[in-house]
């Protein structure tokens, strides 16, 4: 997906417009730990095209002085933007932290859109003209708080990017795979905060054994997916060259880090979420976890440094019960304890990896899933609400990778959290879909 990073001085509004494109799709996602915190990027669309919205606004936190801070945000967003979003603030006027971005964006030489925020009555028409001296093409008005005008402005947006690859089409991400891949082969990202160990975990992995395949098609220039075959399988690691770039500067690792990471879980049939087990549960981590779990990918939680803690006879499953404690909506993952240092289950993480992406695909017919819910409902009586129950007049699998069960039923409504949790058990206790999510969507008949 094409990249579109929004950027600009403070305060001129980038997390509001941000939002006001994005919003729509994140109602759903709160109760996700992380995810809609600190929000840095989402996948939208607009007038059919599918791109990924990067907020840099929330990188230039800190003391920096401003032109720095600004800096150090811009250059980070050109690197890896398509587009860029200039937002400026259409009451304030032309400032000169605007004139310095925009010098940096004119250098830069990539299509850039002017958006001209704060213009939300017509006492401020017109003032957008101000902006033409930036020297970035014509400056479009809009209001963020509102969303006056946002429309115009995706338009221009859309227009500016670059012709369509593949994985932009629908079901290209299916289509993609083919083409650029195996039939069977596993996508894995190896994903985590600095220095939790990734790059000593895959180097470790593959040792000497691999082949490298550069150029994926609708990705970053420097992308570099590896194939490693293990008997039967290919696995397919993505981004590895991505691990072991190290950046000096801190809101760049922080940019890259999140970005990749995202990039990297979108292409992958599994996460490979690496903790450091010394300090396993860092909000960044959860951020890293939560955006996973998001994506529908399988999961495996790889704590590494295992060789760092001192062990006895009961550590590792204390460890393991504490852990899902902090990672209660990763409970279905299992977790290895390892050491990329000393090699210590580097092969327990290659089988769980192979088998969580069994399970990530596992399709249940329709005849098998009816009598394990049916058996299920003998026991436990469906919910009711004033003298009305709930009935599943059919269920189904609709689709894989997550597995994704569909039930109609006569009233959505009445089908509350604690009923889809004890479904979730019940297709969990049934079928193995250790390490995989699984998505149980409720509708009425249409
Ligand atoms: P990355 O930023 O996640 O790719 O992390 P690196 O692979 O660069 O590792 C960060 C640091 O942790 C390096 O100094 C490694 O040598 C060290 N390290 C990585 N894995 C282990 C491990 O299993 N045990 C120990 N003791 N150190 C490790």
């Amino acid at each position: 997906k094409p990249i579109v990073a929004i950027v600009g001085r403070p305060n001129v509004g980038k997390s509001t417009l941000f939002n006001r494109i994005i919003e729509r799709r994140l109602a759903i996602e709160d109760d996700v730990p992380g995810v809609t915190r600190d929000r840095l990027y989402a996948d939208t669309d607009w007038a059919g095209r599918a791109f990924t919205l990067v907020d840099t606004g929330g990188l230039a936190e800190g003391d920096d002085p401003l032109t720095v801070q600004v800096r150090r945000q811009v250059e980070a967003a050109v690197r890896e933007a398509d587009v860029l979003v200039m937002v400026v603030d259409g009451q304030a006027g032309v400032t000169p932290a605007d004139e310095e971005v925009a010098r940096l964006l004119r250098q830069a030489q990539k299509p850039t859109i002017l958006a001209v925020n704060k213009v939300d009555d017509p006492h401020w028409d017109g003032v957008q003209y101000d902006f033409f001296r930036l020297g970035l093409g014509e400056p479009i008005p809009v209001a963020a708080g509102p969303g006056r005008n946002v429309g115009d402005l995706l338009d221009a947006v859309v227009r500016a990017l670059p012709g369509p690859s593949p994985a932009d089409e629908p079901g290209g991400e299916e289509a993609g795979r083919g083409a650029w891949g195996e039939p069977g082969e596993i996508a894995v990202a190896i994903v985590g905060r600095p220095n939790v160990g990734k790059s000593s975990l895959v180097n470790r992995l593959l040792g000497e054994e691999r082949v490298v395949v550069s150029d994926i098609p609708g990705t970053t220039r420097d992308a570099v997916d590896v194939l490693w075959r293990r008997g039967e399988r290919v696995f397919r690691f993505i981004d590895t060259a991505g691990l072991r770039r190290k950046s000096r500067v801190k809101d760049d690792v922080e940019f890259y880090s999140t970005l990749r990471t995202q990039r990297a879980l979108a292409r992958a049939d599994v996460a490979c979420l690496v903790l450091d087990a010394r300090d396993p549960a860092t909000d960044q981590d959860k951020r890293i976890a939560g955006m996973a779990l998001e994506e529908g990918k399988a999961c495996v939680l790889a704590v590494n440094k295992w060789d760092l803690v001192a062990r006895g006879p009961d550590t590792a499953d204390q460890y393991r019960e504490a852990l899902y404690r902090e990672y209660d909506f990763l409970q279905f993952a299992p977790i290895v304890f390892l050491s990329a240092l000393t090699g210590q289950r580097i092969d327990r993480l290659v089988e769980w990896i192979g088998r969580v992406a069994d399970n990530h695909r596992r399709q249940v017919p329709e005849p098998v899933l009816r009598k394990v819910l049916d058996d299920a409902l003998l026991v436990h009586e469906p919910p009711s609400r004033k003298g009305r129950r709930l009935r599943i007049l059919r269920v189904r699998q609709v689709a894989d990778r997550p597995p994704t069960i569909l039930f109609l039923v006569n009233d959505p409504e009445l089908v509350h959290f604690s009923f889809q949790r004890f479904l979730e058990n019940v297709l969990r206790q049934a079928f193995d879909f250790t390490g995989t999510p699984l998505r149980l969507v409720f509708r009425a008949p249409a």
